[in-house]
């Protein structure tokens, strides 16, 4: 359902171009839960960003200028060939802001680390926030959000605030904004980062569950945790696949 055709994304700097994304092409298939290794600054985050729609990979009019680029990139230097991800099938090339904008509030949902939940809203009011930008309406809201708190296993909690709330039970509260639209895709950077072991295997188990039925795609420091939950694990390094336990090439286009 996404495809990566040769993405690429160069950060530049006044001294120098850091290359975070180095033609990367890589399939994620429906209901598939997908773990993505690797050291810090290998791209990870980049590839997670542009997956989402929060960040836009190159497309080839970038100008280089090769005394500045502090990286082996030759291939740069002989001319470039743009990437493109695919979205079930159709290019993202000529995506307009509002393609996007629309890509991102109706397909993906968005998990985080720091769980990203706003203070001094409640549980409920958080969870409803996912909705937001949708244009569902307000009492289909609510009962979508609790719906979502419900599968979390904290409907009991709903009039809660986030500071009255464990780590583990936040993160449950930030994964429910994410269900709330039914997206098709989770993107989950390092969502058990902040959390001890036994919370992490929870967390672990409910994002297991929620692939059953979405494309999950989870950046994570911890190899153990991606090998007993992950059905694929991709590992990656100064931008590129390293490897990737079950690649993907099937889909069709249409
Ligand atoms: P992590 O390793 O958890 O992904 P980092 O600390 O590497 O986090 O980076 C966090 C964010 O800071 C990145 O997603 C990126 O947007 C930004 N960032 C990282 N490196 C740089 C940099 N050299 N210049 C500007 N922003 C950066
Ligand atoms: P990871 O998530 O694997 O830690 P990132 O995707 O955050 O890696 O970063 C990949 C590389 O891109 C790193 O070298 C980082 O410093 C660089 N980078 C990320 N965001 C920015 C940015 N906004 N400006 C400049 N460099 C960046």
């Amino acid at each position: 359902m996404l495809q990566l055709r040769r993405i690429s994304k160069r950060y530049m700097t006044n001294e120098f171009t850091q290359i975070a994304l180095d033609e990367v092409s890589v399939n994620f298939r429906e209901n598939e839960f997908v773990a993505i290794l690797g050291p810090s600054g290998s791209g990870k985050t980049t590839l997670l960003n542009i997956i989402g729609g929060l960040d836009h990979y190159d497309t080839g009019d970038m100008l280089i200028d090769p005394k500045h680029i502090s990286y082996p990139v030759s291939r740069y230097l002989a001319g470039y060939d743009a990437g493109d991800l695919l979205i079930n099938g159709k290019s993202t090339r000529d995506f307009k802001d509002r393609d996007w904008d629309a890509y991102r509030n109706n397909s993906v949902g968005f998990i985080f680390q720091s769980y990203n939940l706003i203070g001094h809203l409640s549980v409920l009011e958080n969870v409803e926030m996912g909705m937001t930008l949708s244009g569902v309406a307000k009492a289909t809201k609510k009962s979508e959000a609790i719906k979502a708190l419900e599968r979390v296993g904290l409907k009991d909690h709903v009039h809660k605030k986030p500071n009255q709330l464990s780590g583990g039970q936040m993160q449950r509260v930030a994964i429910a904004r994410a269900l709330a639209n039914d997206p098709d895709i989770i993107l989950a950077d390092e969502p058990t980062g902040a959390l001890d072991t036994v919370t992490s295997e929870q967390i672990m188990a409910l994002i297991k569950d929620i692939a059953k039925d979405k494309l999950v795609i989870m950046v994570t420091h911890n190899p153990d945790l991606a090998t007993t939950y992950a059905d694929r694990i991709i590992n990656f390094k100064d931008g590129h696949l390293l490897s990737d336990s079950h690649p993907f090439d099937g889909e069709k286009e249409t």
